[in-house]
């Protein structure tokens, strides 16, 4: 396995093996690999015939007074992740690459990026948009791999890669938790031994909500109400909790069929997202 910095040497390996016919997958992420990550990876080499991970901690998508100096880089332990996992190449750009001039163009998905974590975090996801339309034209994948886990991201990447026609298929990826139920995030590795217990309340809310949802509760504010409930007796500082449209993520006031449950909480200084997927018509898979 490889790793290349630079566009001139990621576009070079890509481009002989697209002239083999190869189907080649992208997993972009920011590094401090852990399972989550590893899953989508696994997921790429089973569908794919060439394997790119990028590893790119991308600064237009933090705000001014968010983790960009501090999110954890572990390049050396990532390479022999995704070397064990089968992936072919890492590309792993400095800022410069990617941003080597003041950024004047930038991609924007309106309205599914202004609710949720787009109103907490503003600036967030046109970075997230923008550094993801760049690494699709450099890399020119057939598939991109993402996760469940950030479920607004994945929505507001799908719709980017419809409304600009762009010319490759996105594969999300089921979340994967530790085995006490939190969801795997690079971020867990800021949290203390009593922040990582009290951090389990974002999965208890979740399946909390869950379980309601099968005792037939269908009123979106007492289910709101249930886990704000539970996130508070943990003593989670609360920065969302929604029930929405997966698809437009507009709020619903009922369940009817279709819903997305997500939540977002700091846990002293770390903030945690999760989310539950509810389909009235399909039995509710354990979470
Ligand atoms: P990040 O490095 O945090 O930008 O994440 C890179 C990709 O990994 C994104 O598509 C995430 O949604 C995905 N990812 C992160 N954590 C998990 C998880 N626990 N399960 C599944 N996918 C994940």
């Amino acid at each position: 396995m490889r790793i290349v910095h630079t566009i001139n040497e990621i576009r070079q390996s890509v481009l002989g093996k697209k002239q083999q016919n190869a189907r080649v997958g992208l997993v972009p992420t920011m590094g401090a690999l852990h399972a989550g990550h590893g899953s989508l990876v696994e997921a790429a080499v089973e569908e794919c015939d060439f394997v790119v991970v990028s590893i790119f901690v991308n600064p237009t998508q933090f705000g001014p007074s968010e983790d960009f100096e501090k999110y954890p880089r572990t390049l050396d332990t990532d390479a022999a992740y995704c070397e064990q996992l089968g992936a072919d190449i890492i590309f792993a750009p400095s800022a410069d690459q990617m941003y080597p001039a003041e950024q004047l163009t930038w991609v924007d998905t309106e309205k599914l990026t202004e609710v949720l974590c787009g109103q907490s975090r503003p600036g967030h996801f046109r970075g997230v948009t923008t550094v993801c339309a760049k690494l699709f034209n450099i890399v020119q994948p057939d598939l991109a791999y993402f996760g469940q886990k950030d479920a607004q991201q994945a929505i507001v990447i799908q719709r980017m890669v419809k409304d600009l026609n762009m010319p490759l298929e996105i594969h999300i990826c089921p979340i994967v938790r530790e085995d006490d139920g939190l969801a795997m995030s690079s971020r867990n590795k800021y949290l203390s031994a009593d922040q990582r217990k009290q951090a389990l309340c974002l999965y208890k809310a979740l399946t909390e909500c869950q379980s309601q949802v099968a005792a037939g509760q269908r009123q979106v504010a007492l289910l709101i109400d249930a886990m704000k409930q539970v996130i508070q007796q943990h003593q989670g500082q609360i920065d969302y909790i929604s029930i929405v449209d997966p698809q437009t993520l507009d709020s619903l006031e009922q369940i009817k069929q279709k819903a997305l449950v997500l939540v977002a909480v700091n846990i002293g200084k770390t903030r945690l997202i999760d989310n539950l997927s509810i389909d009235l018509n399909t039995p509710a898979n354990p979470i």
